[in-house]
């Protein structure tokens, strides 16, 4: 029996993993915290100052998105919103890099003037391929698909569980414990979210720009996310964040917005923001798969199931997602 300690997108990924393929185990979370349940599984192909795809995204998103209609199909539900997303450049340098990388990146598919009803002074550029996870829904529906076939139980895990295979599926806390045997590598970044009702916008599309998203969510309600920050590593929402992710609003409307929902976590991020598996130093039946960062819903299907095949099939760990490699 194998036992998965934290049901987040990792733990649910390799509990999924373990489901589809027969193995027995029992997942366990807290059920307190964790950044998964606030993040807004955002899937944007090519971000960041010079608008690079994510890593090796065309092969890992399709299969992604694979495996969340697979689980779907069990759950008798579908996850996944595709949708192009709008990318407003802030300023005319900006517009120019991203008109440049139109011409070689299959991600950005065209430029357009002006986005309906959205402050867009320098035009913006459609993104395709991306969407979003429903990503508390999915994680809610496999907790109670797994607690109705009894391999699910509430419960904080101290220490090291008595399991024969144990896999550490912990996030940003895990990160932040004594025990984490990659705290050194670590650097997590907590994040704040607004969920914002915005009455008469009706604003359909998702939007993004510099440092910023929006996703809208249907009644008058869109989620704004995220700001950065490295110093203070807890979940607490902050009026600094709030304003952080207000100002990213503003780069989108200037209607009247009220905040009916602020909240934070700590992305899991280990050194160059790719997820890494493997066992234990110190003891090899235990062990773990963390390091998400910010783009988890992109990875963490493949990466479970390279770890399944690790333990259960002898299966090799490339050395990019090795933790010993670090
Ligand atoms: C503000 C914000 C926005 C984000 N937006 C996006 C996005 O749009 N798209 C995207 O792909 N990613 C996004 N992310 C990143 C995403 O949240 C992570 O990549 C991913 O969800 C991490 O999953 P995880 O399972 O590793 O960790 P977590 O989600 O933190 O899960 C760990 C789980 O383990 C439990 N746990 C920990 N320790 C114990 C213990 N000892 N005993 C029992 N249970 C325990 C926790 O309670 C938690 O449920 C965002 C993150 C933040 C903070």
């Amino acid at each position: 029996m194998i036992q998965i300690v934290g049901q987040g997108l990792a733990g649910t990924c390799v509990a999924w993993q373990c489901w589809l393929k027969g193995t027995p185990f029992q997942l366990i979370d807290q059920e307190e915290g964790g950044s998964s349940r606030i993040a807004a599984g955002l899937v944007t192909p090519v971000a960041g100052k010079r608008f690079n795809p994510s890593w090796e995204i065309e092969s890992y998103l399709p299969r992604a998105l694979q495996f969340y209609e697979e689980v779907g199909a069990h759950l008798g539900r579908s996850y996944w919103q595709g949708a192009d997303i709008y990318r407003l450049p802030m300023e005319e340098e900006e517009r120019d890099r991203l008109r440049e990388k139109s011409h070689e990146c299959i991600w950005v598919r065209e430029e357009v003037e002006t986005v309906p009803g959205v402050k867009s002074p320098f035009g913006a550029f459609v993104i395709q391929g991306g969407g979003r996870l429903k990503i508390r829904e999915w994680l809610d529906d496999s907790r109670q698909f797994f607690k109705n076939n009894g391999c699910y139980k509430v419960g904080k895990v101290m220490g090291l569980p008595e399991a024969s295979t144990v896999v550490l599926t912990e996030g940003a806390l895990g990160l932040l414990t004594p025990r984490s045997e990659f705290s050194l590598q670590s650097r997590p970044a907590k994040g704040e979210i607004l969920t914002v009702k915005i009455p008469g916008w009706n604003q359909p599309r998702f939007l993004s720009a510099k440092g910023g998203w929006l996703i809208p969510l249907g009644e008058d309600l869109y989620r704004v996310g995220a700001n950065y920050e490295w110093s203070q590593l807890d979940e607490i929402p902050t009026e600094r964040g709030r304003t952080q992710v207000f100002e990213i609003l503003r780069r989108f409307t200037d209607r009247e917005a009220e905040v009916v929902a602020h909240h934070a976590a700590v992305r899991p991020i280990v050194r160059r923001s790719i997820p890494v598996i493997g066992p234990s130093l110190q003891n090899p039946q235990i062990w773990g798969m963390n390091g998400l960062g910010s783009k988890g819903v992109i990875y963490a299907p493949d990466v479970a199931g390279i770890l399944y095949r690790a333990i259960y099939e002898g299966g090799k760990i490339p050395p990019e997602f090795d933790w010993r490699q670090l």
